[in-house]
C-alpha cells in the first residue's frame, strides 16, 4: 500500500539492558523491508540497569528511535500505556524488548492488517524456555478468565499485537488504573484476528514475573473483568443459609422427640468455624473490589513520565507530554490521565 502509511512499534522494558541492542538490530532489520514510515517507541520503566543509556544510544545513531522514561517502574501494563498514549500511527504494534516475541513477524502482523483488520494479536503455540509450571498456571488462568469474563478474551494471547488507528485510539480512552490490557485490547473489540506464533525463550535476563506476581496479576485480571466472585459469594452464602435452615430444623426435630442430652461441642465448633471463614471470605472478595474502586476513585494519573525524547508538540491535548527540559529529573512530566475512569468491572 501507500509510502503515506506509518508504523509505531511501542516496546516497554525494564531492566532490559543487556538485550536490548539485539532487540533493535532485529527489529531495524525488519524496518529496512518495510514499506512504511516506522517508528520504535521504547519506555524504560523506571529501570535500575543501563537500559536507559542504551535506548539513549539507539535514539542518537537512529533517527526511528523515540524514548520515554518513566519516573520510577510502574509495571508493564502502564509502560505499554505510556507508550501507546505517545504513539501516533496507522498501525501500532506493542513487543516485547526481551525478543521473546520475534519482530520478524510484524509484516505478518501487518499482512493481516492490511487484508482489513483492526486487530490482529499473536497467540502462542509453544511456549519454549517456560516451565511446566508456568505453562499449566498460564493455560488453567486463559480457561477460567475465559469462562468468567462476559469479555471474551483469547487464550494464549500475550501483549504482543498489531492495532490499527481506530482501535488505538479506542484503547487510549480507557482510562482505568487497573489495567489488564490484555482485557482491554480484547474489549476494544473491532475486526480482531489471531496470528499463531513460536514463542522464542528469553534472549537474556530473567522474566520479570515471579509466581507472586503472576498470581496478583491474575487476580487483577478476574477482578477487572468479571463481577462472578461477588455473585458466587452470594451463592455460597445462600447455599450456606439453606445448609444451615435445614440443620436448625433437624436439631429442634431431634430435641423434640429425643430430648436434648446437650451434646454437640465438636459440631457447634465445626459450624461456627465453617460459617465464620465463608464470612472472612466473602468479605475478602467484597475488599477486592471495593479495594479497586478506592484507587480507581483517587483519580491519579496512571503514570509519570521523568523524559521524553522527542517530545511531542503535535500530540493531541489529551495526550500529550510535558514539554522536556532536558536533564531536569526532578520534575516527573505528568501525562494527563484523560476523562474520567471508565472501569469495566
Ligand atoms: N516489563 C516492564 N515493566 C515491568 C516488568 C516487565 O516494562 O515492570 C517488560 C519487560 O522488560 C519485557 C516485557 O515487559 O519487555 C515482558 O516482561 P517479561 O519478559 O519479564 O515477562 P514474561 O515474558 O516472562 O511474561
Ligand atoms: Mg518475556
Amino acid at each position: 500500500m501507500g509510502v503515506s502509511k506509518s508504523l509505531a512499534v511501542v516496546v516497554p522494558a525494564y531492566n532490559e539492558g543487556d538485550g536490548l541492542r539485539e532487540f533493535h538490530q532485529r527489529l531495524a532489520t525488519v524496518f529496512d523491508r518495510l514499506d512504511l514510515d516506522c517508528r520504535v517507541i521504547y519506555v524504560d520503566d523506571g529501570s535500575a540497569d543501563h537500559t536507559w543509556r542504551v535506548m539513549q544510544a539507539l535514539a542518537a545513531d537512529d533517527g526511528r528511535v523515540a524514548t520515554l522514561r518513566l519516573s520510577r517502574n510502574f509495571g508493564k501494563e502502564l509502560a505499554m500505556t505510556a507508550g501507546l498514549d505517545y504513539a501516533d500511527a496507522d498501525a501500532v504494534v506493542v513487543i516485547d524488548a526481551d525478543l521473546q516475541d520475534p519482530p520478524e513477524l510484524i509484516p505478518e502482523l501487518l499482512a493481516r492488517w492490511r487484508e482489513g483488520f483492526d486487530v490482529v494479536y499473536g497467540t502462542r503455540d509453544v511456549r519454549a524456555g517456560e516451565s511446566w509450571l508456568k505453562r499449566l498456571t498460564a493455560t488453567a488462568f486463559y480457561r477460567l478468565i475465559g469462562r468468567i469474563s462476559p469479555t471474551p478474551i483469547p487464550a494464549d494471547t500475550g501483549d504482543f499485537r498489531l492495532l490499527d488507528r481506530r482501535a488505538h485510539q479506542a484503547l487510549k480512552q480507557l482510562r482505568e488504573r487497573h489495567r489488564f490490557m490484555k482485557g482491554l485490547f480484547a474489549w476494544v473489540g473491532y475486526r480482531q484476528t489471531a496470528l499463531v506464533y513460536h514463542r522464542d525463550p528469553r534472549h537474556s535476563g530473567t522474566s520479570k514475573f515471579n509466581y507472586w506476581k503472576l498470581w496478583n496479576f491474575a487476580i487483577e485480571g478476574i477482578t477487572s473483568f468479571s463481577t462472578v466472585p461477588l455473585r458466587l459469594a452470594t451463592y455460597l452464602g445462600l447455599l450456606t443459609a439453606l445448609v444451615a435452615f435445614v440443620f436448625g430444623i433437624w436439631v429442634v426435630v431431634k430435641a423434640m422427640f429425643f430430648g436434648d442430652p446437650v451434646p454437640g461441642y465438636p459440631s457447634l465448633m465445626a459450624v461456627i468455624l465453617f460459617l465464620g471463614g465463608l464470612q472472612l471470605l466473602a468479605l475478602g472478595v467484597i475488599g477486592e473490589y471495593l479495594g479497586r474502586l478506592f484507587t480507581e476513585s483517587k483519580q491519579r494519573p496512571l503514570y509519570l513520565l521523568q523524559t521524553v525524547e522527542p517530545a511531542r508538540a503535535d500530540a493531541p491535548a489529551e495526550s500529550r507530554c510535558g514539554a522536556e527540559s532536558e536533564g531536569d529529573t526532578e520534575t516527573g512530566r505528568q501525562m494527563r490521565a484523560g476523562s474520567s475512569g471508565q472501569s469495566s468491572v
